[in-house]
């Protein structure tokens, strides 16, 4: 007899049955949808229709944080934890929270109301503090104190810079639509791509220098010629909105603001390598933006601009979103794929490289979203302009993500080769409430700090380089001098620890390590050696992890080290 508790997932199953594993993680969301959690019996039913086993249907429910096997309560508030947020007062939301609502936090009763759960970067850091807050009905993001308060905070990020070339349609408070696209010359530059061969647009992508904008800074043409190029098909074009690397919040704001832009980076893409499917998988706690994505994807196969013969010519393309499920190295290329595949978001060993074995082991090129909104702008007005903008070797525009004591945290966009002195004083305003500068995170949790002595940096690859800072993917989270390093450097430790997939045991007894060294830090009660074991662990775990989390997990705290060695000093012993 059917349990009546799944009667409304098995109505909806053969819908997802037809795919098989692939669904399973938009078939759990859908089960948690409806029923607010995974219940054995829903994860049994799940398991019988896709033909996976129930064993690993739990492995990936208990991979994801944003899927419970247990109740939860019915309103799950996500408190944000990282160091753009705990600066601004991330911990003081936590705990009023936590006393406000103790009596309806029964962790037995499964008919509790509310769940506050601390939660890794939401990527709202320039509203920090930052909250999501999903109930069965509504789901809203945003700043703690206008969520409270009640008024919406998510248009108000700051959009500067000294250009606006991705950020021409951001700012204004809401999504571009397809029409205000096309009147700003959105979709003139597919039109553009169509009419040559593919292999003329790679070489415009090539000649304009772009590299990827996620962190991992690959030559873009080369990426896509090396797919093209396989003779092995299908194709697959990737489109990586899993931006989770703490401070950055650039993506969001396209998605949130010019979806079109990004659609239009994908289609030329796919055109370039012979793609006729492809998958955004976007963050999953960027509802909102998923929902802005979605109306934009809606729009543009009713302008037949996604679907079978677009534009009128023999290509054809679709897309298809995905929302994860909460886990930070899903953002890492192959356990993006594992992800969207139905598994645990476990990364692959490489070679081979994803242009040759990707997504269902075919060819595929994945690009992050500020990488693909370059290509219309490379595309439209010629690789040779393009380079007009940047340095030698920095060619193009860059966004930046501001945020923590600066006067105007929000997202930035300049051509290369500004320095960061320029950057926080002059376009952010300095430092808040007439604070001094301490330390800058330069690229996120598995970038490095800045000190006062490389503010003249210059932000550009090669600018970075030379005062060794990375560029990662565009983050720059300022301290002022009350701002306690070990505090900061605790929560980098207690980031990765919790994000660390488990697969090899460097990054996960490293990550582990690291946090017990800086817990005993933060506590004043470091033990002799601590600080040659902490860089023997940044050692092992940079050469011996077998994806880029565990190869940077220590790179923020052994710039500290570096720039800041009488903190470690000071307090051994
Ligand atoms: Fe997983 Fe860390 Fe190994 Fe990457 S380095 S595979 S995150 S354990």
């Amino acid at each position: 007899m059917t349990d009546p508790d799944v009667s409304r997932l098995l109505e909806i199953l053969p819908v997802y049955a037809k795919q098989g594993r692939p669904a399973l993680i938009p078939v759990l969301q859908k089960a948690q949808e409806i029923y607010g959690y995974v219940s054995q019996p829903a994860a049994a039913a799940i398991s019988r229709a896709l033909r996976v086993p129930l064993a690993e249907v739990y492995g990936v429910i208990e991979f994801y944080s944003l899927l419970y096997s247990q109740p939860v309560g019915k309103t799950l508030i996500h408190v944000c934890n990282d160091p753009a947020c705990a600066v601004a007062g991330a911990d003081g939301v936590f705990k009023r929270m936590t006393k406000t609502l103790e009596f309806h936090l029964d962790q037995d009763s499964p008919t509790r109301e509310i769940t506050v759960e601390r939660a890794p970067c939401l990527g709202l850091c320039e509203h920090a503090p930052a909250l999501l807050i999903q109930s069965p009905h509504h789901v809203i993001d945003g700043a703690y104190e206008d969520l409270v308060s009640g008024t919406s905070s998510r248009h108000r990020t700051k959009i500067g810079g000294t250009v606006s070339i991705l950020t021409a349609n951001c700012g204004k408070g809401h999504p571009a639509s397809l029409e205000e696209y096309q009147q700003n010359g959105g979709y003139l530059a597919i039109q553009k791509a169509l009419q040559v061969q593919p292999e003329a647009v790679i070489q415009e992508v090539k000649t304009s220098g772009l590299v990827g904008r996620g962190g991992a800074a690959f030559p873009t043409g080369i990426k896509w010629e090396g797919c093209a190029r396989e003779p092995e098909y299908p194709h697959y074009l990737v489109c990586n909105a899993d931006e989770a690397e703490p401070g950055t919040f650039k993506d969001r704001v396209i998605m949130e603001d010019d979806p079109h832009r990004i659609l239009e980076g994908i289609l030329i893409a796919a055109y370039a390598i012979g793609a006729e499917k492809g998958y955004m998988y976007i963050r999953g706690e960027y509802v909102y933006p998923y929902q802005v994505m979605k109306t934009a994807l809606d729009e543009a196969r009713k302008a037949h601009l996604i679907g079978e013969h677009i534009l009128g010519t023999d290509f054809s393309f679709e897309l298809e979103l995905r929302r994860g499920a909460g886990a930070y190295i899903c953002g890492e290329e192959t356990a993006l794929f594992e992800s969207i595949e139905g598994k645990r978001g476990f990364p692959r060993v490489k070679p081979p490289f994803p242009t040759r074995k990707g997504l269902f082991g075919k060819p595929t090129v994945i690009n992050n979203v500020e990488t693909l909104c370059n290509i219309p702008v490379i595309i439209q007005h010629g690789a040779a302009a393009y380079r007009q903008m940047g340095t030698e070797k920095s060619p193009g525009t860059k966004l930046f993500c501001l945020s923590g004591d600066i006067n105007q945290p929000g997202l930035y966009e300049i051509p290369f080769g500004m320095t960061l002195r320029e950057m926080i004083f002059q376009l952010a305003g300095g430092i808040r409430n007439q604070g001094t500068f301490q330390s800058a995170l330069v690229g996120g949790a598995a970038g490095a700090f800045a000190s006062a002595n490389q503010l003249d940096a210059p932000l550009s690859f090669e600018g970075l380089r030379s005062f060794n800072l990375p560029l990662g993917s565009g983050v720059i989270t300022v301290f002022d001098d009350s701002r306690s390093m070990p505090d900061i450097l605790l929560r980098l430790a207690h980031f990765f620890k919790e994000e660390s997939c488990g697969k090899c045991y460097p990054c996960q007894m490293g990550t582990q390590r690291q946090l017990e060294i800086m817990e005993r830090m933060a506590e004043n009660r470091l033990l002799p050696g601590d600080t040659e074991r902490l860089s023997d662990l940044a050692a092992t775990m940079t050469d011996a992890s077998l994806c880029g989390l565990g190869q940077t997990a220590s790179s923020a705290i052994s710039s500290a080290m570096r720039l800041f060695p009488h903190l470690f000093k000071i307090m051994e012993g």
